[in-house]
């Protein structure tokens, strides 16, 4: 549930000190020190399918805090590589319209996480959940390493869709 320690911690000592403001947009980034890491909260209510966050950010390479957003492309940014992975998300990241919105209702305090293989084919630096939920998938690695059965218990975005269905294809001929 934790794994973007420690260079989390890192990056987000580089924000404190570049003046950034901690609050935005009804959220706040909460860190918990070096052992648990930072993570992106609610300041107030969302209503299921409420916007929550707009995805702005710079192309980047592939690391573990980028977001993959299409086929071969990913982005980075302020707040929204603050987000934890769950495996029983109280949002959801669309990468076609660049938004975050809420999966649930969350209530004030509560933490905005995302399912990760929902935007990432594979993952730069996979990690075992610790997040206890029902049906945790464990070992995230991104969606390359799930099946598609797997899969379908959960929102996957387009570009996701488009790299399982290459990959099945792939295995079906050989
Ligand atoms: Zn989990």
């Amino acid at each position: 549930m934790k794994p973007r320690m420690p260079d989390q911690q890192a990056s987000l000592n580089i924000l404190c000190h570049s003046n950034i403001p901690r609050r935005s947009e009804g959220l706040r980034i909460v860190d918990d020190g070096p052992l648990y890491g930072a993570r992106l909260v609610a300041m107030r209510r969302f209503l299921r399918g409420d916007l929550i966050l707009r995805l702005r950010g710079r192309p980047a390479v592939p690391s573990f805090r980028s977001i993959q957003v299409g086929v071969s492309s990913h982005i980075e940014g302020y707040p929204f590589s603050f987000l934890n992975h769950s495996c029983r998300p109280t949002a959801i990241v669309l990468t076609q319209q660049l938004e975050v919105r809420a999966w649930q209702e969350l209530k004030i305090g509560q933490e905005v996480t995302f399912f990760y293989p929902s935007t990432e084919w594979e993952m730069v630096r996979p990690f075992v959940c610790l997040c206890r939920a029902p049906g945790c998938i464990r070992y995230v690695a991104g969606a390359k390493y799930l099946s598609p059965h797997l899969l379908g218990h959960y929102f996957i975005n387009p570009h996701v869709r488009t790299l399982a269905a290459a990959a099945l294809a792939q295995v079906a001929a050989n």
